[in-house]
């Protein structure tokens, strides 16, 4: 994986689950429409429901384009979405993961649970191990993603992490600051 500098798709991990919070899926909404309004389209898991329903559905209904990377397995289970522009269907989680990385210039986190845990740390390792350099924001609204902002911290005040490492997930409030964040990092204005 590499960045080319330019930002044309961002992969998006959020929540599969319709249990949380309903802010947390408008989050997702107004993260939708930002995106087909600036032209970006959205590469994430495929799924219909939570989360990763509202924003896909968001960026359709304002226009974008949107690619959902879904194992069989989990059509059923999380509700494959249907009216998407595309619907990659691979065999394995390490296949979605890996075409979801392949497909994207940046990655936004929006609240989720443990597979939107899992997928964002394996994008940041990954960079922190050199194998892209496509920039990552986490959107934190009203404190969700607080305490995990503090095991980060918690981890360079142990001597096991580098701050430039536990910074490589640049932590945002909002929808609008994570693409301004993304579009920045990605033409090295900022770090
Ligand atoms: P969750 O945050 O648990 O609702 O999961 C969000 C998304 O992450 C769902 O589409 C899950 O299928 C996916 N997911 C769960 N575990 C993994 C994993 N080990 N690798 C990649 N994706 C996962």
């Amino acid at each position: 994986m590499t960045n080319n500098n330019q930002l044309a798709s961002i992969c998006v991990y959020c929540g599969s689950s319709e249990s949380g919070p309903a802010a947390h899926r408008e989050l997702a909404a107004e993260l939708g429409r930002l995106m087909a309004d600036r032209g970006l389209a959205l590469v994430y898991g495929g799924g219909r429901a939570g989360v990763m329903g509202a924003v896909a559905d968001a960026v359709l209904l304002a226009g974008g384009k949107v690619t959902g990377v879904i194992p069989d397995f989990l059509m059923q289970r999380e509700h494959g979405h249907k009216g998407v522009t595309s619907l990659e269907v691979v065999t394995s989680m390490h296949e979605r993961k890996a075409r979801m990385a392949e497909l994207s210039d940046g990655f936004i986190v929006l609240p989720g649970g443990l597979g939107t845990l899992e997928e964002l740390f394996e994008v940041v390792t990954w960079f922190q191990l050199g194998l892209h350099d496509k920039p990552i924001a986490v959107v934190n609204p009203d404190g969700y993603w607080d305490s995990l902002r503090d095991v980060l911290d918690t981890a360079v005040e142990a001597g096991y992490a580098r701050t430039e490492n536990a910074n490589i997930a640049a932590f945002v409030d909002n929808a609008t600051d994570a693409l301004d964040k993304l579009a920045a990092r990605a033409t090295g204005l900022t770090p």
